[in-house]
């Protein structure tokens, strides 16, 4: 199928039987999720339990050993697939905030644009202005990301991956490199991307993010799927013990 007949109906991100294995490793264990445009899945679970491996197997910087992934209807783990066409639609944001440090924000947010959207120089810059709008940041354009604190900087971030005008998000502990004090403005930003029907995965250890915005809570253990539903009832009465022990220890 061509890369070009997005299926409308298809859920945003359909993971089905997902296996990674890293050697004799095997870190998911069959994962099967599905996202709908529009949806908020936070993902919780201890370190080590596969989460980022998760996430980075959704726009395939992670090769599936098993079972397969479409995004909005395009099986990525089809060999013939144009994933860096399909990765466009996916904005991806680390715990790393993975700024150039030797270009400026306006030049950060640009870049991609330039190289892969093949926007002009002034299209870019307009679409840069905009996003750095959203995150609050408009006068940081010709900031150094050195000069940036780390929460003005994880902002960035989100602006440049907005930039690509993605149709859905991933989040991977956006906000665990931060001091304490500036975690909240970011959260902030993707609470407003939420409010706006952005689709976003969201790999978290704000709770109070995951019952205000989320609209599931997904926690997983030892490479599966353990409990999954509506963050309050999840957070509040947690069914299974492995999801009962974890959370009574970072609540
Ligand atoms: P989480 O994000 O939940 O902390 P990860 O997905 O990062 O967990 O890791 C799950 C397991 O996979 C860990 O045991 C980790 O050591 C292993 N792992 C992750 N990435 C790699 C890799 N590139 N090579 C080998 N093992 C890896
Ligand atoms: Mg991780």
């Amino acid at each position: 199928m061509s890369t070009d007949l997005i299926d409308v109906h298809a859920p945003a991100i359909e993971v089905r039987g997902l296996v990674k294995s890293f050697g004799d490793n095997e870190v998911l264990k069959g994962i099967d999720l599905t996202v709908t445009a529009g949806e908020v899945v936070c993902v919780i679970g201890p370190s080590g339990s596969g989460k980022s491996t998760l996430l980075r197997s959704v726009n395939r910087l992670e090769e599936p050993t098993g079972g397969s992934i479409l995004i909005e209807g395009i099986d990525i783990t089809d060999e013939d697939v144009d994933i860096d066409r399909v990765r466009t639609r996916i904005g991806m944001v680390f715990q790393s905030f993975n700024l150039f440090p030797h270009l400026s924000v306006l030049d950060n947010l640009t870049l991609a644009q330039r190289r892969v959207k093949k926007r002009s120089k002034a299209e870019s810059e307009k679409v840069a202005h905009e996003m750095l709008g959203r995150v609050g940041l408009s006068e940081k354009a010709s900031a150094f990301p050195g000069h940036l604190s780390g929460g003005q900087q994880q902002r960035v971030a989100i602006a440049r991956a907005l930039c690509m005008n993605p149709d859905m998000m991933l989040f991977d502990e956006p906000t665990s490199a931060l001091d304490p004090e500036l975690v909240g403005e970011v959260l902030q930003v993707m609470r407003s991307l939420a409010d706006e029907g952005m689709t976003m995965l969201v790999v978290t250890h704000e709770m109070g993010f995951a019952r205000e915005v989320g609209s599931r809570l997904i926690f997983m253990d030892g490479g599966h799927i353990v409990e999954e539903g509506d963050p309050r009832q999840v957070l509040a009465n947690p069914q299974h013990p492995r999801t009962q022990d974890f959370l009574s220890r970072v609540l």
